[in-house]
């Protein structure tokens, strides 16, 4: 059995919420490039050289990517023969979101209560999601979600007869839907099956897949492929504004579900599609 102080955890998520909020991941920032040199439109190019120019004075800066720094979204990996010891690990996970978004200057976003409405003010509590895995290692990968494009994400329980097109148009109709609300060029993170709940965290754990790596279910990953390519023949385009690309990546996660049904979750995230992971 091995023991971890949860002080670890508080100080390796304080310097998670501050990293990811002012640099991209590296699969983020050569998908963004490689759009860039795919957009034909010219207001679509311009589009691109502005985000582009923004990442660069963010990471100088070291100041937040975008204004909307997101609820922190977490998923932990905890192998079986870990103990924490020194406390509460989810009061220690909340003390690193407390620590970061006070000491890298990120805006507070969330509200204490849904419909009271109050802000927390340290952007508390985070959303975090727990799986016990073998081993005695934690893996922390951190993705604080901003609202335009969560607010156009989608839950369909579709009847197992609409099979794969009836999930292919799901998926697309969403993007349609999200248009230019989203902040295009989007990301789209996709869970298909499981339950209700499963589904919608598949899709949000989908999006922190690395951008350019498909499915290893050959089916899956045609069906990404496909999806892709109906998104960018919308002419949404960058920043809603029209163009070739109107998404980077859409990528699907599955899981087995009931005869009865067939669960699909679309959430979709904006080009400040922000992940990181870390090993304690
Ligand atoms: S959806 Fe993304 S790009 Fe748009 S405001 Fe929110 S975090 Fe920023």
């Amino acid at each position: 059995m091995r023991e971890i102080n949860v002080a670890e955890v508080t100080k390796t998520v304080r310097q998670m919420c501050i990293d990811v909020n002012y640099e991209l991941s590296e699969d983020m920032q050569a998908a963004l490039k490689k759009a860039q040199n795919e957009e034909e439109s010219e207001l679509g190019k311009t589009i691109f050289s502005k985000l582009q120019e923004n990442l660069v004075i963010a990471k100088e800066d070291q100041i937040p990517i975008c204004q909307d720094t997101g609820m922190a979204v977490f998923f932990f990996k905890i192998g079986q023969d870990v103990h924490f010891v020194g406390g509460n690990l989810t009061d220690a996970i909340n003390e690193g979101v407390r620590q970061g978004y006070t000491d890298g200057y990120l805006r507070k976003s969330v509200v204490g209560d849904p419909l009271i409405r109050k802000n927390t003010g340290d952007n508390t509590p985070a959303v975090v999601h727990y799986d016990i895995v073998p081993g005695d290692g934690v893996t922390i990968t951190c993705a604080p979600k901003g609202f335009g494009s969560e607010n156009m994400s989608r839950v369909f329980m579709l009847k197992p007869a609409d099979g794969e097109e009836g999930v292919k148009n799901a998926i697309v109709q969403s993007v349609l839907d999200a248009g230019p609300n989203a902040c295009p060029p989007m990301v789209v993170g996709v869970g298909i099956g499981g339950t209700f709940e499963k589904c919608a965290e598949m899709a949000k754990e989908a999006l922190t897949r690395p951008v350019g790596q498909h499915s290893e279910i050959d089916y899956v990953k045609d069906m990404e492929e496909e999806v892709l390519n109906r998104i960018n023949a919308t002419g949404i385009g960058p920043a809603g504004l029209g163009g070739k690309i109107t998404a980077l990546a859409v990528n699907i996660n599955t899981y087995a579900t009931h005869i009865a049904g067939l669960p699909v979750a679309v959430n979709i995230c904006c080009h400040v599609n922000r992940h990181i992971t870390r090993e304690i």
